[in-house]
């Protein structure tokens, strides 16, 4: 094709995009006055030009109302975190009460394992994927010492078994079976963070049940990327956070999942008063009578102004709905993978798996060369406006995000590494 072609196909492509009006709806950044091609919503999403407004709201409220806006509507700080509770159930896939907005993700995680990892001499053991993200190590490991357990025997790593660093589920299947009756919690992500596999997580809730191990998601990468049905997954927990897919600001409020069947259990907790029973809570009992389903794991009253962005994005996911969002979502990252295999495979090997079923809107893509060579076409994309992120040793990590990424920006991305290829 020529650069013309080229360019009427993407031009087409974006004219017929049923979402491409959401763009207008985030503030994309400038580089020397020309919009960026911003590939890197996986890490932090771009801002939503209403969450300027819903902060403004709660500012507006705190100068005008201060402790009275606790109680007067709209939307009232007292039960604040109830406004997000609708779509978010929405986006994730679970009933109203199985979600709540509250913390951070790796505190979510800790709080999750309180409840369900219970270690036993008999079932002391934690599996997670072999590379997992930094945090998610961290947090399994703590726990593990913290019950007197010792990783060396108890944390259970699933090595990568495919080509590009990704995970068959014959591996992830072995691996439940064979540690089946040592096991006490299955910690698995949504979406690979590095090599942005993502896995068919009923199946693997599914392998854990069976074996009677509690089982719970990461979905740091997934929640708001792919399709999630987490009520049905029978998963007992999961956790994300709302600054990379979700546009709610940097280090915004996380969210977390308990399913239906733990609504009303005595399960062990680290409880707060937030996470008492709503009628009860101002009565100022010493007794904690935790309110039923996801929110009883909160600790703290909600933090308003953090979570006031999430409202603006939450908005826009419900405007445009997952699976139109997930349509674009390939579109998108087929025509990168196209371009890629067109005409730049001598620069760019793609690690992420081909199937759309086993990946999100992220390409992971080593660099020829080794991490010289990477670091030089970083570089150099970044010089022209054009934003990725860097993964040691040689990975550029491209997330096409279907809310705000038009296929223009995507072959403005290919064409820049064509000249770079082409100069040097
Ligand atoms: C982004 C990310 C985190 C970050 O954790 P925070 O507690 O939000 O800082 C943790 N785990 C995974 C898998 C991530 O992708």
């Amino acid at each position: 094709m020529t650069d013309f072609q080229h360019d009427t196909q993407a031009l087409a492509l974006d004219a017929a995009d049923p979402l491409r009006h959401l763009r207008d709806e985030f503030l994309i950044p400038q580089h020397h006055d020309v919009e960026m091609a911003y590939f890197v919503g996986n890490s932090l999403g771009l801002q939503p030009r209403g969450a300027r407004g819903c902060i403004e709201e709660v500012l507006g409220k705190w100068a005008t109302q201060a402790v009275e806006g606790h109680f007067t509507a709209p939307a009232q700080w007292m039960t604040y975190h109830e406004l997000v509770r609708e779509p978010l159930a929405r986006l994730v896939g679970a009933a109203p009460s199985e979600v709540v907005a509250m913390n951070t993700l790796t505190v979510n995680l800790h709080l999750m394992m309180v409840s369900f990892y219970r270690p036993t001499a008999e079932r002391p053991a934690i599996l997670i994927e072999a590379g997992a993200f930094p945090s998610d190590r961290h947090a399994v490991e703590s726990q593990i010492r913290f019950h007197g357990f010792d990783p060396a025997h108890d944390l259970i790593e699933v090595e990568p078994d495919e080509p590009g660093g990704t995970i068959s589920m014959e591996a992830i299947q072995r691996a439940i079976e064979t540690h089946g009756s040592r096991l006490a919690l299955v910690l698995w992500p949504g979406v690979q963070y590095r090599t942005g596999q993502a896995f068919d997580l009923g199946e693997v809730a599914r392998l854990a049940r069976a074996q009677g191990a509690n089982c719970g998601f990461d979905l740091a990468h997934a929640a708001g990327n792919i399709d999630l049905a987490l009520h049905d997954s029978g998963a007992d927990f999961a956790v994300w956070c709302h600054y990379k897919y979700l546009n709610s600001g940097p280090g915004a409020v996380a969210g977390c999942f308990v399913h239906e069947r733990h609504a009303d259990t005595d399960r062990p907790r680290f409880a707060g008063w937030w996470g008492h029973e709503a009628r009860s809570r101002f009565a100022m009992g010493p007794q904690f009578v935790p309110t039923p389903g996801a929110e009883g794991w909160q600790l703290s009253n909600p933090p308003v102004l953090a979570l006031a962005p999430l409202r603006a994005s939450l908005d826009l996911f419900d405007r445009a709905g997952m699976p139109a969002l997930r349509e674009k979502s390939r579109s998108l990252t087929g025509y990168l993978e196209s371009l890629i295999r067109d005409s730049l495979g001598d620069v760019l090997q793609v690690l992420t798996p081909a199937e759309p079923a086993r990946r999100g809107c992220q390409l992971s893509l080593r660099v020829a060369g080794g991490r010289d060579a990477g670091r030089a076409l970083f570089d150099y994309l970044a010089s022209r406006g054009v934003l990725g992120d860097w993964r040691e040793p040689d990975v550029i990590r491209i997330s096409p995000a279907p809310l705000y990424n038009t296929h223009a920006d995507v072959l403005r991305f290919a064409r820049t590494v064509a000249e770079w290829r082409d100069v040097r």
